[in-house]
């Protein structure tokens, strides 16, 4: 991705204030760490270029904007309510600006009701391989970038966006996570 990082291109509307208190957001921190162990979230300035999600009763919870996905705390972890993708402003319980991809993982989750965790990281290894892709590149943060994404997600449980990055997906964390491992040994 030759794009810098300028933070999150929508208004975040905060609806609650508050650290939250979801149990699995043990769980998704341990696979945040995991991931940067793996070189999958490269530092960027003060934060780590990657974000995690799962789904929830109310929406999905994603790793902040501009996190340091080796070193989280609890209010390092957003609950995304809504999107409103015509004004670009984004409901969320919580104590910081969801991920700058917030918008992506709403609709992947909106279009695919069978999974449950998105993982998006960066990989050489992976960028240089076979898997399928998006046709074009587009800047970060954008809904240009979902609506490529879209075009080709399919039932896919892992996909390439051009020149940036993945995009796994799984039923569970867990599974989301294997989508990458047996990616890195398939290509
Ligand atoms: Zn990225």
């Amino acid at each position: 991705m030759n794009e810098t990082y300028q933070g999150v291109k929508f208004e975040t509307l905060f609806i609650k204030k508050e650290i939250l208190k979801n149990k699995r957001i043990e769980k998704l921190n341990y696979w945040c760490k995991r991931f940067s162990e793996l070189g999958f979230a490269p530092k960027i300035g003060d934060g780590s270029a990657g974000n995690l999600s799962f789904r929830t009763s109310n929406g999905f919870i994603i790793t902040a904007s501009n996190s340091d996905l080796r070193n989280m705390t609890n209010d390092d972890f957003v609950e995304v309510l809504d999107v409103n993708l015509k004004s670009k402003n984004i409901k969320v319980i919580g104590k910081k600006s969801p991920s700058s991809e917030s918008m992506l993982h709403f609709l992947v989750y909106k279009n695919r009701t069978d999974i449950n965790a998105i993982f998006h990281g960066h990989s050489k290894e992976l960028l240089n391989s076979n898997f399928i892709s998006t046709k074009k590149e587009k800047p970060y943060g954008t809904i240009e970038l979902a609506e490529e994404v879209l075009k080709i997600l399919g039932k896919k449980n892992l996909i390439l966006m051009k020149n940036h990055g993945f995009l796994s997906f799984g039923k569970t964390m867990n599974e989301a996570w294997s989508s990458i491992i047996l990616s890195m040994k398939k290509k």
